[in-house]
């Protein structure tokens, strides 16, 4: 047990940890003469380590997979977002860890219970300094329980404490009808003003899971982008592709918040402590950014805007969708196992492109390459899947496992079904503008994703660089400035995209901040601080 504990906890808490648990395994020192007590001691025991031995190895696996505490808002948001049905989606696909998890519970279990078979049945003497002993060890656990902090580790306490919490937040979701309405006040009040008379669309592409290390437009061996790659030629520099494009965030939820938050969500602790320091003056002062949310500032300054959605998901529905005027959501499946391809929100666009509203903003939310990257794509559309091509010689000679190759294999089949979907919409914005029209498309991923690029895992990854390239591109029919390729080469980060999202509709705001803004000539980048410790944030 004291392995396992250490596993999950680091510290003191193993200490405070294993003061709780040791006055129910210090009962099989107390002599037992019925063989029934026996029994149960026997039982009690064994559950009460399966309780130790469950808490440490589940916050062993999110600390290993996650970098993250049970009990953190990343991992809470998640739960509370996540239905059954993905749950059992979710451990399908992560079984191995499931597996390697259940043996080591399994193992700590038995030989528990091969001790609790030896526990003390007829009473012995005690040396004196053994009961000294004994007393000296349960000193702790009498303070542990005594103490509510150190008892509130416990697992019982804590797991249910931690089910609450995700009930709490999943309750807060449900309600958030008043907070939408602050913030399209919020958005009133920040004036936003519109740079250009006449009519104007602007289609936003968000994805999901998409990284470019697999996009052929970034330069990757298989040929997954043709069709972007043939419009980026016919389209030249007024289609710019931002070759070092960063998200801030591993996972849809907050990386949503940050995108269209003007990344207050993310807290640049270290940005915002360093400018509060250096103007004490403005430390009391509400920054012009305070609550906005980019959808908000889009209605505020006279656009209807669409919200298109193959996701089926609460908490985004509730934080933004529903600040939208029009809002669709074509993918009925709860949680992200659902089936649904992206392209069935085609129709939907072209619909939107037809409305005669003077200013739209046409959102949409794709699934992108989200795991399960099988159900990415048209059934039996995987050209990768037995080729024995550079990529998967490469992934054999950095001794990636077959399984983790299989996976590689059909999320570069996603990527490719995808560039078919993201092109098209494209496309289809290109069409039919009016006479005098604006028309722009921004297109970017919520997070990347690990499939074997630097380690033998494949999914979400807040612990590998993979897990936060992404792709990012702009395309407008006549650009604000002319976009020179030094430009395009400017790293990119996605709690930032905001600024370049309000360039793109052409809104101006007291608020603005062109150093933020990648497509501003007086553009400063700073580098996000990220899990992994990326040194370089340009190839
Ligand atoms: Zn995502």
């Amino acid at each position: 047990m004291l392995g396992l504990v250490a596993l999950g906890h680091d510290g003191r808490r193993v200490v405070q940890l294993m003061a709780l648990a040791l006055p129910v395994l210090a009962w099989l020192a107390w002599p037992v003469h019925s063989a029934a007590v026996h029994r149960v001691r026997a039982v009690v025991v064994c559950v009460w380590a399966l309780l130790f031995a469950g808490d440490a190895v589940v916050r062993a696996y999110l600390l290993d997979a996650y970098r993250a505490a049970p009990d953190s808002t990343v991992v809470l948001a998640a739960a509370a977002n996540t239905t059954a049905r993905e749950a059992g989606e979710y451990l399908s696909m992560h079984w191995r860890a499931l597996a390697v998890g259940a043996g080591l519970v399994a193992a700590a279990l038995w030989l528990v219970a091969r001790s609790a078979k030896r526990g003390v049945r007829a009473a012995a003497p005690w040396p004196r300094w053994g009961v000294a002993l004994l007393c000296v060890l349960l000193l702790p656990s009498v303070l542990g329980y005594a103490s509510k902090p150190w008892r509130r580790l416990h697992p019982v306490a804590f797991w249910a404490q931690w089910n609450e919490s995700v009930h709490a937040l999943r309750q807060g979701w449900r309600d958030q009808a008043a907070q939408r309405d602050a913030a399209l006040e919020r958005a009133r009040a920040a004036a936003p003003v519109l740079r250009h008379t006449g009519p104007s669309t602007v289609v936003l592409v968000v994805t999901d899971s998409i990284n470019r290390d697999n996009m052929g437009l970034y330069g990757y061996a298989r040929d997954t982008t043709p069709r972007l790659q043939s419009m980026h030629g016919l389209l030249g520099d007024d289609m710019v592709v931002l070759r070092n494009a960063w998200s801030v965030d591993a996972n849809t939820v907050e990386s949503l918040r940050n995108i269209f938050g003007f990344g207050q969500h993310a807290a640049d602790m270290s940005f915002a402590a360093a400018s509060t320091a250096a103007s004490p003056a403005a430390a009391g002062a509400v920054s012009a950014t305070d609550g906005l949310h980019a959808i908000a500032l889009a209605r505020a300054a006279g656009y209807k805007v669409w919200w298109m959605s193959n996701h089926d998901d609460l908490a985004i529905e509730q934080e933004h969708a529903r600040l939208a005027d029009v809002v669709d959501m074509v993918n009925r499946t709860p949680g992200r196992a659902g089936a649904s391809l992206d392209g069935e929100l085609l129709d939907c666009l072209q619909e939107a492109l037809d409305d005669p509203a003077e200013r739209k903003l046409i959102v949409l939310h794709l699934m992108g390459a989200h795991p399960h990257y099988r159900l990415r794509f048209p059934r039996g559309e995987n050209p990768f899947d037995d080729s024995a091509d550079a990529v998967d010689a490469q992934l054999a000679g950095q001794g990636r496992p077959a399984w983790v190759r299989r996976f590689r294999h059909e999320y570069d089949a996603a990527l490719l079904y995808h560039d078919f979907v993201v092109s098209e919409t494209l496309q289809l914005t290109r069409q039919g503008a009016r006479p005098g029209e604006y028309r722009a498309w921004m297109y970017l991923s919520d997070h990347g994703q690990e499939v074997g690029h630097g380690s033998d895992r494949a999914g979400h990854s807040p612990s590998t660089a993979s897990g936060y390239r992404i792709p990012a591109i702009v395309w407008r029919n006549r650009a604000a400035q002319p976009v020179s390729a030094a430009m395009a080469q400017a790293p990119f980060r996605t709690d930032w995209a905001g600024w370049t999202l309000a360039d793109v509709l052409r809104i101006d705001w007291p608020g603005a901040q062109p150093e933020r803004n990648v497509l501003h000539p007086g553009y400063r980048w700073q580098p996000p601080v990220l899990p992994p410790g990326v040194v370089s944030f340009t190839d």
